[in-house]
């Protein structure tokens, strides 16, 4: 049976669930590149912790999980809580953004504990470039991550690049990434959160000049989200079998269709990765108290505003969020 929530808030179905806020990547656009301040282990929630939490808000109709960080996968035995999260009642999806990396080695296990399908980072097709923006990761790791996800069936596969400015002289690749594989590739425009955004008003390249650039490759026929239900607007350039996308959360606003509220791995919960807001729900979770957890979670869903807060999230970054 659900339990009571406002009826405005009926529409909040999508949790994304930060399992660390560690990561063995240092992206450019998503944290400094030394001195990240990751909070003590014993901050951090057990996987116990996270079932309960999960199990509690399932009650409230929220029944797709995103696992997500810093980089779930460095997390030990990711599988257990896959395992555990979609064996919950009401739980109809769970999926993982990832940067790809370590998938070889967990795809065949995640899909069998129940993952449905992955997002991963992809920011760059030069191997040279990718370490770069990475700092330090390699781009065939990444490429064998894709592969891994289709060879496990981790289904519709979508593969996410910040649109850096760089990105513009990549393009065809990224194009070419859709022409013969159901792969959908989608560009996110760069954000400014806890501080890791375009320093220059020049770095940061728009949908408008994205779009631009990619209908030169051809006519762009908008389609379904591919297997989701998020953000993005997709098209299909003819004869391609898969997508590309574009995720303009700075150009644009969707805060009025948000479905989403989020956990971070040190328990606070946040109804809006752009602000500041957040409330520590530790305490409940970790006495099992779940009549004060939903207590907390709802006055969370009814303070959801569905308009952009003013300022940034000058507090934390997205790693230590979950993006
Ligand atoms: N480590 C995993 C990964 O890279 O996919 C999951 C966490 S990461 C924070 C989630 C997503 O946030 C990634 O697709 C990443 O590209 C995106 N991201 C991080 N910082 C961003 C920023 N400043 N603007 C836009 N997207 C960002
Ligand atoms: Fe790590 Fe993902 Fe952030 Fe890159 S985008 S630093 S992989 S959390």
């Amino acid at each position: 049976m659900r339990d009571v929530v406002a009826p405005s808030h009926r529409h909040v179905d999508y949790l994304r669930l930060s399992v660390t806020d560690r990561c063995n990547f240092r992206c450019v656009y998503c944290m400094p590149e030394q001195g990240v301040p990751f909070k003590p282990h014993e901050q951090i929630l057990s996987y116990e912790d996270m079932v309960f939490f999960v199990g509690a808000v399932s009650g409230l109709g929220i029944g797709k999980v995103r696992l997500t960080g810093g980089e779930p996968l460095v997390r030990k035995n990711l599988p257990y809580l896959v395992r555990r999260v979609a064996a919950l009642p009401g739980i109809e999806d769970v999926s993982l953004t990832t940067n790809g990396t370590l998938l070889p080695r967990f795809a065949a296990e995640l899909a069998d504990a129940g993952l449905s399908r992955v997002n991963l980072s992809l920011d760059s097709l030069d191997p040279e470039r990718y370490q770069r923006l990475t700092r330090g990761g390699r781009l065939e790791q990444a490429l064998a991550g894709i592969e891994a996800a289709f060879e496990h069936g981790l289904t519709p596969v979508k593969v996410n690049a910040v649109m850096l400015p760089e990105l513009m002289q990549e393009l065809d690749a990224f194009v070419e990434l859709t022409r013969e594989r159901p792969l959908h590739v989608r560009f996110i425009e760069w954000m400014e959160v806890g501080g890791c955004g375009p320093r220059e008003e020049g770095e940061r390249l728009s949908r408008t000049e994205l779009l631009a650039a990619l209908s030169e490759r051809g006519a762009l026929v908008p389609v379904a989200s591919p297997g989701g239900f998020g953000p993005a607007r997709y098209f299909r350039l003819e004869g391609h079998a898969g997508t590309l996308g574009v995720i303009s959360s700075v150009s644009d606003h969707f805060c009025g269709d948000c479905n989403r509220l989020r956990l971070t791995a040190d328990a606070r919960l946040k109804s809006c990765l752009f602000s500041d807001e957040e409330t520590d729900v530790s305490a409940a979770i970790r006495a099992r108290d779940r009549e004060g957890l939903l207590a907390l979670v709802n006055r969370v869903l009814a303070s959801k505003t569905y308009s952009r807060p003013r300022a940034g999230a000058a507090g934390r970054g997205m790693s230590q969020i979950g993006g």
